[in-house]
C-alpha cells in the first residue's frame, strides 16, 4: 500500500513536462531543428561568469568547508548577504534571523505553506497561476481557492477575489512578474490588493498573509514597474528564487522573507524553520548558498528576454493572434484561436509547435508560449505561427 495521492503525482507527468518529453523524441526524429520547443521555463542565457569564478575559487580556497553542513535555516554569512543586499536595494532593515534560505523558489513556498496551514485554511491563488501551487497547497494540508483569470490585462478580478476571501482564507498568494501571463502586477492593483486585505483581517480578527512568490524579480522590462510588496502590505512574506535572475536553476537556491512587520513575525519564521525541519528541507545545498549570496546584486544578462517578447507580440499581432503584452519573465498567453486550448495546442504540435495549453494555469481558451530561447528560433518559428492561424480561416 503506498499514498494513493503521492504515486497519482509522481505518475502523472504535468502537461508541460509531457510536451517536453515529446519534444525531445520528436527532434530525434526529424531534427532538432525542426521543432520548436516553447514549453518549459529554462532560463536560455548562461549564468554571469562571475558565477562560475566564485564556485571555483570557493572550492579551491575553501574545499572542506564548502561541502559540510551549514545551519538548518542556511549559512549565517550568506543570509547576511542576501539580507544587505535587499536593504541596499529596498531601503529596508531586514535581518538574516528573518531570512531561510530553501531549494528554490519551490522549497520556499512549501515551507511557507506547511508553516501557515492549520486545519480548515485555505490559499486564494489567481489565475492563471503556476499550477504547482496546488500541489504545494494541498501537501500543506490546505485549500486552494482559485479566482478566474481577469483576461483583458490578467490583473486581479477583485469582484470575484472579495467575495472568496472567507475567515478560512490563511493566505493570497501572488507571482508577479507571471507565469504563465508574463503580466507584472501595477501598483494600482497591488494597492487596492494590500486595501482588501487590511480590511478582511481587522474584520476577520485574523492577518491574511500575502505570499509573494518572486522567481521573476528581476526580469522586468524597461518602463514597467514593479513595486516591492512589503512596501504595499505589511503581512507580506516573500519567497524568493535565483532560478532565472541568475540562470541557476538546476543549483536550487531560494529563501523565504519573514519581515519583522509581518504580524507574528517570529512565531512565522519558527513555523516556516519548523516546516523545513519536517519535510527534511533543512541545509539548502552549500556552495551555492555562498555563490549565490555573494553574486546576488548580479543578474545574468537579461535584455534577451526583453528583445524576443518584442519581437514575438508584435509578429503574432500581425498575425492576428491576440497577446496582452508581458511586462517581465519569459512568457506570453495568447488567445488559443479556437475555445478549446487543448485542441489547438495539438494543432500546433502537428507542426512541431510546441505551447502549452492555458486549462492547466487556470485559464482556459489561452497558451503558455515560453520565449527564453535564441531569438533565431522565434524567427524561425514564426512561419509555424502563421500556418497555424491560417489553418483557421
Ligand atoms: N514559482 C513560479 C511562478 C515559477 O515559475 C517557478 C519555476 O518555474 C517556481 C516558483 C519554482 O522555482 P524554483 O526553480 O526556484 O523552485
Amino acid at each position: 500500500m503506498v499514498s494513493e495521492r503521492m504515486k497519482g503525482l509522481g505518475t502523472a507527468r504535468s502537461v508541460i513536462r509531457e510536451l517536453f518529453e515529446y519534444g525531445k523524441l520528436r527532434a530525434a526524429e526529424v531534427g532538432p531543428e525542426n521543432v520548436f520547443d516553447f514549453s518549459i521555463g529554462n532560463p536560455s542565457v548562461p549564468a554571469p561568469g562571475a558565477v562560475n569564478e566564485t564556485a571555483i575559487r570557493l572550492l579551491t580556497e575553501q574545499p572542506d568547508l564548502i561541502h559540510a553542513y551549514t545551519s538548518a535555516q542556511g549559512d549565517a554569512a550568506a543570509r547576511q548577504r542576501f539580507a544587505a543586499s535587499l536593504n541596499r536595494r529596498f531601503g529596508t532593515g531586514y535581518t538574516p534571523e528573518r531570512l531561510y534560505v530553501t531549494s528554490g523558489a519551490a522549497g520556499a513556498l512549501c515551507c511557507v505553506f506547511n508553516g501557515l496551514s492549520c486545519p480548515g485554511d485555505e490559499f486564494i491563488v489567481f489565475a492563471p497561476y503556476f499550477p504547482e501551487y496546488k500541489v504545494f497547497i494541498e501537501g500543506a494540508g490546505a485549500k486552494m481557492t482559485l479566482i478566474p483569470p481577469e483576461i483583458e490585462g490578467f490583473q486581479i478580478d477583485f469582484d470575484a477575489f472579495e467575495r472568496s476571501v472567507s475567515e478560512h482564507t490563511k493566505g493570497v498568494v501572488i507571482n508577479s512578474p507571471n507565469n504563465p501571463s508574463g503580466v507584472v502586477y501595477s501598483r494600482a492593483t497591488l494597492e487596492r490588493l494590500a486595501a482588501v486585505l487590511a480590511e478582511k483581517s481587522a474584520a476577520y480578527g485574523h492577518p491574511i498573509y500575502l505570499i509573494s512568490d518572486e522567481p521573476y524579480r528581476e526580469i522586468v522590462y524597461a518602463g514597467v514597474e514593479a513595486p516591492w510588496v512589503p512596501h504595499l502590505y505589511r503581512d507580506t512574506i516573500v519567497c524568493y528564487s535565483f532560478s532565472k535572475s541568475l540562470s541557476l536553476p538546476g543549483e536550487r537556491i531560494g529563501y523565504v522573507l519573514v519581515p519583522e512587520d509581518v504580524t507574528d513575525a517570529g512565531d512565522v519564521y519558527a513555523a516556516v524553520a519548523g516546516a523545513g525541519r519536517s519535510l527534511g528541507y533543512v541545509n539548502a545545498p552549500s556552495l551555492f548558498q555562498q555563490v549565490t549570496s555573494i553574486c546576488c546584486d548580479m543578474t545574468a544578462d537579461l535584455k534577451i528576454y526583453e528583445e524576443n517578447a518584442k519581437l514575438f507580440v508584435s509578429a503574432l499581432r500581425e498575425m492576428g493572434y491576440h497577446v496582452v503584452e508581458p511586462g517581465g519573465a519569459f512568457y506570453l498567453f495568447p488567445r488559443s484561436l479556437e475555445p478549446d486550448d487543448v485542441a489547438f495546442s495539438e494543432r500546433a504540435k502537428k507542426l512541431d509547435l510546441l505551447i502549452v495549453p492555458g486549462s492547466g494555469f487556470g485559464a482556459p481558451g489561452h497558451v503558455r508560449v515560453s520565449y527564453c530561447v535564441q531569438t533565431e528560433t522565434i524567427r524561425r518559428a514564426l512561419p509555424k505561427f502563421k500556418a497555424l492561424a491560417e489553418s483557421y480561416q
